[in-house]
């Protein structure tokens, strides 16, 4: 993966990001003909790029932390999805991990902590929406909180439209 090559160059500070994305689309044009379908792909080559980046961080990170992306619309399943990559990966349960733009439970954040230690959770104006989310933050030691600055406009948008913003 051309991506990995990158870890290679000094410059390079952070892996990511990357991770499970369940409100994403198709590459379909027009009308996509089998949705369902089309959904079980994505995820899959999500899962299956997300654990050839772990591998490649493992191997060849040197310790830079690994940014991770989880959007579902607050399911819970696509932080399920890139744990389980987690822990398919030899080795991926120490690195350093920054889930960013948090919008989990406390299961989630939960399940995360028991399997990685050194893991950090960013917070956005989108982290403070879901009372679920607001409840894990709250029970998380505030060392292990990273916050993110987010443009002005995105404050005033409308819950429900933060999975097409960009960046997010
Ligand atoms: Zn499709
Ligand atoms: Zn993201």
């Amino acid at each position: 993966m051309a991506f990995l090559q990158q870890l290679r160059d000094p410059a390079c500070t952070a892996i990511g990001e990357v991770g499970i994305d369940l409100t994403s689309n198709c590459s379909c044009a027009g009308q996509c003909p089998k949705p369902a379908e089309c959904r079980q792909q994505v995820t899959r080559d999500q899962v299956t790029t997300l654990t050839t980046v772990l591998q490649g961080a493992v191997v060849e990170g040197g310790g830079r932390p690994v940014i991770i992306h989880c959007k579902d619309g607050g399911s819970g399943r696509a932080a399920q999805e890139a744990l389980g990559c987690f822990r398919r990966v030899p080795g991926a349960s120490t690195l350093a991990v920054h889930w960013h733009c948090f919008t989990g439970s406390v299961e989630d954040i939960e399940a995360w902590r028991q399997l990685l230690p050194n893991l950090h959770i960013g917070v956005t104006v989108l982290s403070l929406r879901a009372p679920s989310t607001r409840l894990a933050l709250g029970g998380i030691d505030p060392s292990r909180l990273l916050l993110k600055r987010m443009p002005p406009t995105w404050c005033l948008r409308e819950p429900g439209l933060e999975s097409t913003a960009p960046g997010s």
